[in-house]
């Protein structure tokens, strides 16, 4: 449960913003648990790699009457009236997409990430077909083909991994097994990559075996919205997103891609996987696309990558071993074995700690996916909130007392960081909040 705003001198914001008057009034249980996490969200570092702060201007446009209605097909082509409002809106998103990734087409209705990549395999694939992604433990998402997921039930899906010795993606290795295995579909992109996505790479496996590229931008949407990360236009003929990571959007999902993939990816969206879109998560989105076609995003974009760089240099000065050695985006993956502790019980000392992160595999991990060797991390939050290069060796150094009071069952140590954590961010405002 979350700590009283009165128990201690907040400097920080008692309430949640935009305030909550008629959800407190008309229930209090759950207006107390959203203030708990607005509280939460305060007062941690927020290091988890997909989570970010969407501005007040995005949080509102979530919280509008939109939510109130149906609109069942595309703009100018709807299955029910009223659209009046709706329908620029859509169209206010889609055109915004087009332009900030410099697209021919863009769908802005896909609930979330996983439903869009599944859409991708009802436009272009039959089940059976052979489609191949980076395999989870090595970084890759589970609707790459993963065993567990629907795509790797209903698809022969095949996997390329990382190189043991570097940590990165062997595009041999890719080539080799496209050579072999002739997929329809090549995901590239995925969760816990913490290197460059050579798309121009990819691309030219995929013309060998003509297969369709999709690059999953999921994660790095932000970075290659404002120029921290190449762009896998021109490369990747479809391109999935989710827009809440780095791009710092409203929980939702995009498709863009040439326009020959126009027509089959808007149908496999919509009747093909979804019914209504939700209109007020549009209307969030297209908010978000503005704002990251401002100046002031390409300056967040390059600072989430300044600081990923130095909180990992940080990191690896205090013995931390990272996978690939360091990063050129947001995220960093760390291998804890060095350090003899496991990555379930370092991510919650890590959490007790005022440090908020998950645990992972790292690629060949010994141990099981439920409580693997690794812990990952992510800048875009915290780059959101303020914290700056100057703060990592901070944090590295608050990563590496938790990490060590976690394996020494130390909870005044523990407690004693959190304290500190939650000091330095009471001078670092919630991003919107007044
Ligand atoms: C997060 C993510 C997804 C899935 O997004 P959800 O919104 O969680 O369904 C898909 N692909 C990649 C690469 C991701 O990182």
């Amino acid at each position: 449960m979350f700590r009283a705003t009165t128990s201690r001198a907040q400097k920080g914001p008692p309430v949640h913003q935009p305030d909550v008057p008629a959800l407190t009034a008309a229930d209090p249980d759950v207006a107390a648990l959203v203030q708990g996490e607005a509280q939460r969200q305060f007062e941690k570092i927020r290091l988890i790699a997909s989570e970010n702060y969407v501005s007040r201007a995005v949080l509102e446009a979530t919280g509008t009457v939109l939510t109130n209605k149906y609109s069942e097909g595309y703009a100018g082509k709807r299955y029910y009236e009223g659209q009046q409002f709706v329908d620029p809106i859509e169209t206010l998103a889609v055109d915004r997409a087009k332009a900030l990734f410099g697209v021919d087409h863009a769908n802005v209705q896909p609930y979330s990430g996983s439903p869009a990549n599944l859409a991708i395999y009802l436009a272009l694939a039959e089940p059976g077909d052979t489609v191949m992604g980076m395999a989870l433990p090595a970084g890759g998402h589970l609707t790459h083909g993963w065993s567990v997921s629907a795509t790797g039930k209903w698809f022969n899906a095949v996997r390329y991994g990382v190189r043991r010795d570097t940590g990165r993606v062997d595009l041999d290795e890719v080539r080799e097994v496209a050579l072999r295995e002739r997929p329809k579909l090549i995901f590239c992109g995925g969760t816990a990559i913490p290197r460059t996505i050579d798309f121009a790479g990819f691309a030219e496996i995929a013309r060998e075996v003509d297969a369709v590229l999709v690059a999953d931008i999921a994660h790095i949407a932000g970075l290659v919205a404002g120029g921290a990360h190449p762009s896998p236009v021109g490369h990747a003929r479809i391109i999935s997103t989710t827009t809440h990571k780095t791009l710092r959007g409203p929980r939702g999902a995009m498709l863009m891609s040439d326009a020959e993939f126009a027509k089959p990816l808007d149908k496999a969206v919509f009747p093909g996987l979804q019914g209504g879109p939700h209109n007020h998560t549009t209307a969030a989105i297209a908010v978000a696309l503005g704002e990251a076609a401002r100046p002031e995003f390409r300056d967040y974009a390059h600072a989430i990558v300044a600081n990923a760089k130095a909180l990992a240099e940080a990191l690896v000065e205090r013995g931390f071993d990272l996978v690939s050695g360091g990063t050129d985006n947001h995220l960093i993956l760390v291998d804890l074995t060095a350090k003899g502790v496991a990555g379930k019980p370092a991510a919650k000392a890590l959490d007790a700690a005022g440090i908020e992160l998950n645990y992972n595999t790292v690629p060949f991990d010994p141990r099981k996916p439920f409580d693997p060797s690794g812990i990952r991390l992510g800048t875009a939050a915290i780059t959101t909130r303020g914290l700056g290069v100057d703060q990592m060796p901070q944090v590295a150094e608050w990563m590496d007392r938790a990490v060590r009071a976690g394996a020494e069952d130390d909870a005044a140590a523990v407690a004693a960081v959190a304290a500190e954590v939650r000091e330095l961010l009471a001078g670092y405002s919630m991003p919107g909040w007044a």
